[in-house]
């Protein structure tokens, strides 16, 4: 019987421009993502090879951050998320919502998990997760009127609560 792993296979050049692409494994098993060329904007669903070559990374950006959720994610601006919740300002809600862990380049580091959100604000959010997270996160946010959104934060504070661990996020905007 055919495996998965037969079917997969590598893209090193962009198919559309041909301009030169951290590896790009199609196919197979394992979470795909979608990611775009950042010369002519040809996207891919795909995981990133752990052996890409380090100096191609910017070559590519993770067009969403949770593929499944793709057709309904909204990227909105801070300014503009800001803007909106001074606006209308939500009540302390507490949800589970998915997460992922970004690195430097804001790529993403492992698997999707999920973090309960407490409050958001125009300045930021509170989120509580089982075990102390740092650095940069995406998550996905449903906000009435608007939908599930898709939000870039910065760990700026954590503390235990008991088991549990909450963390202070600062919302930015992707370059
Ligand atoms: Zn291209």
């Amino acid at each position: 019987m055919e495996s998965a792993v037969d079917r997969e296979f590598q893209i090193k050049h962009c198919v559309t421009c041909d301009s030169p692409l951290p590896t790009l494994v199609v196919g197979g098993s394992g979470p795909v993502r979608e990611w775009e060329c950042l010369n002519c904007g040809a996207t891919y669903l795909a995981r990133l090879s752990p052996t890409a070559p380090h100096d191609l990374r910017d070559r590519v950006k993770p067009a969403h951050y949770f593929p499944e959720h793709r057709g309904a994610a909204t990227k909105v601006r801070i300014k503009d998320l800001e803007q909106e919740l001074r606006r209308h300002p939500r009540k302390p809600l507490m949800m589970s919502v998915p997460a992922m862990q970004l690195d430097y380049d804001h790529f993403p580091v492992g698997d999707e998990f999920s973090v309960l959100t407490r409050n958001l604000s125009a300045s930021g959010i509170a989120i509580i997760h089982t075990k102390p997270l740092v650095g940069k996160l995406a998550l996905l946010i449903e906000l009435p009127e608007i939908g599930h959104v898709q939000l870039l934060l910065r760990i700026v504070r954590c503390k235990q609560v008991g088991q549990l661990y909450e963390m202070g996020g600062a919302f930015f905007d992707r370059r």
